[in-house]
């Protein structure tokens, strides 16, 4: 069952074979036994969890069940879910009972999923270690001294670790992207506006995106089948015809145009990963594809605009937690403005901090045109990079992440090296494209590396088709990590 694929998993529940509550109650014992040493999950609720398996068991049973309806999925603990504690990774929102569901959630709960948990993250998404979570770090199921990656590190450590059948993540700078890549896992970062962002808590709006994070690209239709829709309560929620993200993955590859941008090739990628990305390209042309030489010129300015967009954004976002009406609030202070202070002062972290501090620099009078507007217009330009690109291939391939996953601690004090883990993963976010990791093979200590797949708007099933069809051919998303009992 743990390594059975979603339309496996669906096809036993609707068979019988295996009940929804039986199902969640193995991945809720994997949990208990594994969770203690990984960290993937902050909250788990047996009996609400089973709750929702035994109203899954009727719909299996009435034969009203859909793809999903009966399958456990983790949720990152930045969507809202009702009745669950929602803490964002933070101490400031450690009590925080969701009243009301993330769109997200309420898509999965009316295709009868069960929600199986809420997974670690970075606090407010801000990091790319999982170091950065109030509740510890998360481990790499690959190597124990090793991160999951970030912000969605308890989300890919879950999905490798077979703590549960898929998992949601959002993807702000690679978050859902680069995690996946270090726990050799396939995750989807949609075009923005593709799901909606309702009820998941913001960091930087104009970035933010959610998606799915499983173990094959096959899985992540499904998934992105039910998560993606229109909802008017978020204004930035694109309005388009329901598409079945699945319609494509048997095409087969034939004249398919890879681009390769000579700036995700140089000597900042790791030896190991560029071996590992080399033999993927090679497997593509196998498989019937073209390559096409491009350029992504603007592409080098990514980490330092989006390190001024994202802290703007985050520091007007955040300025709601205020220990006024929800959160963490100070025990002592003299006044209002007292409470307001000794509360975030509390209740953030250092690097969140350190966002707030910047952003309201950077939007502050006097520094807006230098920093925020130029940044904007930088933003333009990388964009504009890539509908160049577009005229000439199909999809971009590169590595996710510069290296494998790193040493617990190795980057904790150098905040630059930190943000340069994402340098393959962010121009993607600032231009608003859909891009995905798939594992293409293991690094130095058997650790394993991403391919990055980058699609043009609304190139959700193109890219899905191709990295299926990679996965037809290669077995390096099968793999497990030992010691996890599989
Ligand atoms: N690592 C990046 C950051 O720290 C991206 C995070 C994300 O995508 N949520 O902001």
């Amino acid at each position: 069952m743990l390594n059975s694929s979603l339309a496996q998993l669906g096809a036993a529940l609707h068979a019988r074979k295996i009940s929804s509550v039986e199902l969640t109650q193995l991945y809720l014992d994997r949990i208990a036994a594994h969770n203690p040493s990984l960290n993937a999950y902050i909250t788990t609720n047996t009996e609400t969890s089973l709750a929702q398996a035994r109203q899954a068991d009727l719909l299996l049973a009435n034969g009203n069940a859909k793809p999903l309806t009966g399958i456990p999925i983790a949720q990152k603990d930045i969507f809202c879910a009702k009745g669950w504690r929602t803490t964002c990774g933070s101490k400031i929102l450690e009590n925080f009972i969701a009243p009301y569901d993330a769109h997200v959630i309420e898509q999965f709960n009316n295709a009868g999923a069960v929600n199986l948990g809420k997974t670690n993250m970075d606090e407010f998404a801000m990091g790319s270690s999982n170091e950065t979570s109030y509740f510890g770090p998360v481990n790499n199921p690959w190597d124990s001294g090793a991160v999951p990656g970030g912000s969605s590190g308890g989300a890919a450590c879950a999905v490798a670790a077979r703590l549960c059948a898929a998992a949601t993540g959002t993807d702000t700078g690679g978050s859902i992207r680069q995690p996946a890549a270090l726990c050799g896992i396939s995750g989807l970062k949609p075009t923005y506006g593709v799901c909606s962002r309702y009820g998941m808590i913001a960091f930087a709006s104009s970035l933010d995106q959610a998606g799915p994070m499983g173990r094959s690209a096959e899985d992540l239709a499904l998934l992105l089948n039910v998560m993606a829709g229109f909802d008017e309560r978020d204004s930035t929620s694109l309005q388009r015809a329901k598409e079945d993200y699945a319609r494509d993955l048997a095409r087969p590859l034939n004249g398919l145009r890879i681009g390769l941008p000579k700036e995700f090739f140089t000597e900042g990628m790791g030896s190991d990963v560029a071996k590992a990305v080399d033999a993927a390209i090679a497997e593509f042309k196998k498989l019937g594809a073209t390559i096409v030489d491009i350029s992504l010129p603007n592409s080098r300015l990514s980490v330092p605009v989006y390190y001024v967009l994202a802290p703007a954004e985050a520091s007007s976002n955040l300025s709601r937690f205020d220990g006024v009406r929800y959160g963490y609030r100070a025990q002592d202070y003299a006044d209002l403005a007292d409470m307001y202070e000794k509360s975030r002062a509390q209740g953030f972290g250092a690097e969140v901090k350190r966002r707030i501090m910047i952003g309201t620099y950077v939007l502050s009078h006097g520094y807006y045109d230098a920093y925020y507007l130029q940044a904007q217009k930088l933003r333009r330009l990388i964009a504009q990079d890539f509908a160049d690109a577009f005229k000439q291939c199909d999809v971009i391939m590169g590595p996710t992440s510069p290296s494998t996953a790193f040493k617990l601690g190795e980057k904790g004090d150098d905040p630059v090296q930190m943000y340069l883990s994402d340098i393959y993963t962010i121009a993607v976010n600032l231009a608003g494209l859909p891009g995905m990791s798939v594992p293409c093979g293991f690094g130095s200590g058997g650790l394993p590396v991403g391919l990055q797949i980058i699609g043009d708007y609304f190139a959700e099933a193109r890219m899905l088709n191709v990295a299926h069809q990679y996965q037809l051919s290669t077995d390096h998303h099968d793999r497990a990590p030992k010691n996890i009992g599989v």
